[in-house]
């Protein structure tokens, strides 16, 4: 799995356990190979008539490195692996695939709250791990919504309810990013324009939020809690699914709000990234309160993840990456996700230590660092 050649201290230092600071729930359900090929693309559609998502980046990984996990060849055909799946169950792939990540701690984004999909505590005792939650904010504000009668009980409900849950979370996560792009004011709006657009909201409140007002409101009451409480937030940035606008997701486009947030010492962890994992790599180094991570990038661009780590590395400190798995749906892609991540890390350090520009015990203690001791420190683990 890693690189040959490598020195013994970076080599103990990628084995050890890491902590998953963003990841999501997988399947506990048995899946067919249609509602398998749809966890392993971030499209909402399959995959064109005659053609099949295992015929992407992550496909092939899945093939390539998940296959033996499940005790067949590496290279499996689709149909061959999706056989064994079936027949080893989803609870012994679940076990078997998270425990191969090596994860010591999740930090479970709860926000999307399906049956189906594993608990954060069922995330831990799959993967022989801890489990801790992250909550989603623009889930706790759609409870909120649906309970509250009039403007002002929707706000004090807001605050109550965000600081009711953190109290028993790790963190926090935020996807204003998807509902209305992150070129979002970042002031915080006045009272009297919550209430209204709080009024227009409560009239239907089964409506997903995308007001950019109430966005905004929710956004600062989090991080009033945040602030309080000592919690990180998290953001989504970059590439996700069909709900996004790519170019909205640009984390640079956040940086007089993160501006606005330097004073109270709120860590701001710019979750995914990429193609802009290179602007939120700048964003780290310039901000003393600015985290970054390329999780979902590392398991979707899989054989091409080098190139990714590399450019992260080229300019973001040590001291502000983490590691991620951003597992979502099934269990593969938390396996990949900490294989890409530490093969990545591997050959860009080993490139690093063949030219002379650092030392191997230097990269075994970055390593450290990206792959559990950031996490420890920002969490307060
Ligand atoms: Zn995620």
């Amino acid at each position: 799995m890693l690189p040959a050649d490598l020195p013994d201290a970076l080599r103990d230092a990628l084995a050890a356990p890491l902590v998953d600071h963003h990841c999501h729930g997988v399947r506990r359900d048995e899946l067919s190979r249609a509602q398998f090929e749809l966890q392993i693309t971030e499209s909402d559609s399959p995959a064109p008539p005659g053609t099949t998502h295992f015929d992407t980046p992550l496909g092939a990984a899945i093939r390539r490195w998940c296959a033996p996990v499940l005790d067949l060849e590496p290279h499996a055909a689709p149909a061959v692996y999706l056989a064994r799946r079936a027949e080893l169950g989803a609870g012994e792939v679940n076990r078997r695939l998270l425990q191969a990540a090596g994860v010591v701690a999740f930090l479970v984004d709860t926000g999307l709250e399906r049956p189906e999909l594993l608990t954060a505590a069922e995330m831990g005792r799959h993967g022989g791990a801890a489990a801790d939650e992250i909550i989603r904010i623009e889930q706790v504000e759609q409870d909120v919504a649906e309970l509250a009668d009039v403007a002002v009980d929707y706000m004090d409900s807001l605050a109550e309810e965000l600081a009711a849950r953190a109290a028993r979370a790790v963190g926090m996560k935020t996807i204003i990013g998807y509902r209305c792009g992150l070129d979002f004011d970042p002031s915080r709006p006045s009272r009297g324009s919550v209430i209204a657009a709080a009024n227009r909201r409560l009239s239907d409140p089964k409506e997903r939020l995308d007001d950019p007002i109430l966005l905004r409101h929710l956004l600062w009451t989090a991080v009033d809690v945040a602030h309080q409480r000592g919690l990180p937030l998290q953001f989504h940035t970059g590439f996700g699914d069909s709900d996004l606008d790519l170019h909205r997701a640009n984390p640079s486009l956040m940086t007089g709000f993160i501006r606005a947030l330097q004073p109270l010492g709120v860590p701001v962890i710019l979750l995914h990234g990429y193609p802009f994992h290179r602007q939120a790599a700048y964003l780290a180094g310039i901000y003393p309160h600015v985290y970054v991570d390329v999780g979902l990038a590392m398991t979707h661009t899989a054989a091409g993840s080098p190139r990714v780590m590399d450019e992260l590395l080229e300019l973001a400190p040590f001291h502000k990456q983490m590691f991620s798995s951003d597992c979502y749906g099934v269990a593969e892609t938390c396996h990949l996700g900490a294989l890409y991540y530490r093969r990545s890390l591997a050959m860009a350090l080993k490139s690093r230590i063949d030219a002379g520009e650092w030392s191997a015990a230097d990269a075994a203690r970055v390593v450290h660092m990206i792959g559990s001791a950031n996490a420890r420190r920002v969490y307060r683990l």
